[in-house]
């Protein structure tokens, strides 16, 4: 059951300042004070080392608790969360599953061995000349008190307990997390079911704590509090680019780890486009507009030399878009901002569906699919045109020639992920154009979309600025940990005196 409030340091804490839910007839949520924020900040400080210090063993069993804890809440999560963000029930049910398994595989991670710790152990030489070898070792530590911002668009797998909570309590960190306004009852139900399982598994009641601030003032506290040593972000350039510049700008700087999207290219090659344009248009609009296109790695751009078989898929993937009902979007100001973004789009190319328009009066979160195109040249000339609009809306770029696809993806600015639909006779040109693409791209894909992120050792979910603020950083999969870890080298330390990793 709901009661609108904190979690600090094992207490539920209510504040003068509310928020109320219109999703959820009114129900009001307290918003996080200074004061709790500071005393939230300190008390993960204190948490810091004996949490830290845990047997790997009890922070799996933590992880596991927690993941079982929200398959016990099943039912009122999508309940709650269905009223909230307008996402379908099935949505989240399977989101609920992914946020489980992903909480079950990072503890799997440091169960089973000590890989993540990417261990190097150096035995002394004394005999070494001119000068003797000292004996060191190097394993990876805690960083420190970390702060997630709850994404909108993922109200559990990128929120509460999501990848970065996970990933984060696993490596030994204090979590402080900052929900999202737009299920904030979601929020709080989780981490309802996170402070259950720190009171099971008997760990320090500041392992983990849960801010309400459906405003900047909490989020930019947060992440200057002297305490905070690591900073999880998902959502807009704007806000991720805002706070990494405060972390950056503290006395004491500090990791901040944003994933901000990005327009996700589809480049379809000759061969491919010859053999199955319709079926990559009506492919490509089904990726597009899932969950209302609010995916980070939805496709915002479809690359091709134009022709005949091009106008084909561009016809295919139209009539897909345009039999896809409207649907709802996160939050009123998330509607907004694509409508607007829509409306800047059909002032600058032309339209190749029907387009969405803004509903009068009813429900101003209805939003519909939208698709335009342009030449390669134009596309190209106009920066305004290579950035996300969060929803279903894509670009088609038509290109004169195989050459200037090149030129296209050379131009492309940091990206999550990039596709290449090939078939064999297309591996020359996807010889040529992988090397620029492995440079724009954090993930690269033949033949599939790219919504659908798997979660699993191999992943990667991040990719150069502005997909992200951390080239070298993922936020899916096991490699996530390493966002939260720091290598510390022991120089001649006596073997009872090492971590347990390091002693043998
Ligand atoms: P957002 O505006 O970036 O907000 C994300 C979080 O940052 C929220 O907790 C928000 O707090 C906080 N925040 C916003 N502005 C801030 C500032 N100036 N200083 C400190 N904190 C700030 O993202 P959103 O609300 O999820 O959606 C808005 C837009 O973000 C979308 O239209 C879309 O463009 C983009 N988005 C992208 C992705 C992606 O994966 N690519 C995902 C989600 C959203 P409050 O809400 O409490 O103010």
């Amino acid at each position: 059951m709901l009661h609108g409030k904190n979690l600090i340091n094992g207490r539920w804490a209510g504040s003068n300042e509310t928020v109320a839910s219109a999703d959820l007839d009114g129900f009001a949520f307290a918003q996080a004070t200074t004061e709790q924020i500071n005393e939230a900040c300190a008390a993960a400080r204190a948490a810091f080392r004996p949490f830290s210090r845990t047997p790997r063993p009890q922070r799996a069993a933590f992880l596991k608790t927690i993941a079982d804890e929200i398959d016990a809440l099943g039912d009122e999560i999508t309940w709650t969360g269905v009223r909230e963000t307008g996402l379908p029930e099935a949505r989240f049910t399977g989101e609920r599953g992914r946020t489980t398994a992903q909480l079950r595989m990072f503890a799997g991670l440091i169960l089973d061995d000590d890989d993540f710790l990417d261990i190097r152990i150096e035995q002394a030489l004394p005999d070494r000349q001119p000068l003797p070898r000292p004996d060191l070792r190097l394993t990876h530590k805690a960083i420190g008190p970390v702060a997630v911002f709850g994404a909108s668009n993922f109200p559990l797998a990128f929120s509460t307990a999501g990848g970065d909570t996970a990933s984060a309590l696993a490596a030994g960190c204090p979590v402080i997390v900052k929900g999202h306004g737009a299920h904030a009852g979601v929020g709080e139900l989780v981490a309802q079911a996170i402070a259950r399982a720190v009171e099971t598994c008997g760990l320090p009641a500041a392992a983990f704590q849960f801010l309400q601030g459906a405003a900047p003032r909490v989020g930019v506290e947060l992440v200057q509090n002297p305490e905070i040593r690591a900073v999880g972000f998902t959502g807009s350039l704007k806000a991720g680019r805002a706070l990494y510049d405060l972390c950056h700008s503290r006395p004491q700087p500090i990791p901040f780890y944003g994933e901000l999207g990005s327009v996700n290219p589809v480049f379809c090659l000759p061969d491919a486009m010859v053999a199955r344009a319709a079926e990559i248009g009506t492919g490509w609009a089904a990726s597009l507009t899932m969950g209302a296109g609010q995916f980070c790695t939805n496709p915002g751009v479809l690359i091709a030399v134009k022709d005949t078989a091009f106008a084909a898929l561009q016809s295919a993937a139209a009539g897909a878009l345009e039999a896809t009902a409207d649907q709802t979007m996160l939050t009123a100001a998330i509607a907004a901002a694509y409508h607007q973004g829509v409306a800047e789009f059909a002032g600058r190319m032309e339209a190749v569906t029907a387009t969405d328009t803004v509903p009068a009066g009813g429900n101003t979160r209805q939003a519909g699919a939208a698709a335009f195109r342009i030449d390669a040249a134009g596309w190209m000339a106009n920066p305004a045109l290579q950035h996300e609009v969060f929803g279903a809306v894509g670009i088609f770029v038509e290109c004169d020639d195989a050459g200037q696809m090149l030129e296209v993806a050379n131009a492309l600015e940091g990206q999550l992920t990039v596709t290449l639909q090939m078939d064999q006779g297309d591996e020359g040109l996807a010889a040529k154009m992988l090397p620029v693409l492995e440079e724009k791209a954090g993930r690269l894909l033949c033949n599939g979309f790219p919504t659908g992120v798997e979660v699993s050792p191999a992943m990667m979910h991040g990719g150069p600025y502005p997909a992200s603020t951390d080239i070298r950083a993922t936020s899916v999969g096991t490699l996530a940990i390493r966002r939260w870890l720091r290598p510390v080298a022991y120089q001649n330390v006596p073997a009872a005196l090492l971590p347990a990793e390091l002693a043998g």
